[in-house]
């Protein structure tokens, strides 16, 4: 892959700005300077997911969270370096539960898969 076609990817993937792009021919100028190794392009674009991550949860939350600068000036501040909040984690699914009733008097939920002890008396449920 040429340095040309990676600059292609990038700036596809690099968030627009008020709804536009600006500055194309600066920016793929600044690339070809840079030069990125196929290692700094994987951070740069991994850095543009987690970036995009990030505006769509708080697009979501209906809170403002400023793309970055243009490309151009992005690529010349080396704003990759940028640590960016980190993103959350998936919860886990809270497991499935079900109504059971113990001979000792107990009842209550229980959770449905896998055995489950009694509370109250120990006794398997
Ligand atoms: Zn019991």
């Amino acid at each position: 892959m040429t340095q040309t076609e990676s600059f292609d990817i990038f700036w596809e993937a690099y968030p627009k700005r008020g709804g536009c792009k600006k500055g194309k021919k600066q920016a793929r100028a600044q690339w070809l300077r840079l030069n990125p190794s196929p290692e700094l392009i994987q951070i740069i674009m991994d850095w543009l997911e987690h970036d995009r991550k990030l505006r769509e949860r708080n697009r979501k939350r209906k809170q403002f969270y400023a793309p970055p600068k243009d490309a151009f000036r992005w690529l010349r501040d080396e704003r990759w370096e940028d640590e960016l909040e980190p993103l959350p984690k998936p919860k886990p699914k809270p497991k499935p539960t079900e109504f059971a009733r113990c001979s000792c008097g107990w009842q209550g939920y229980k959770e449905k898969e896998g055995t489950c002890l009694c509370p109250k008396c120990g006794k398997p449920l």
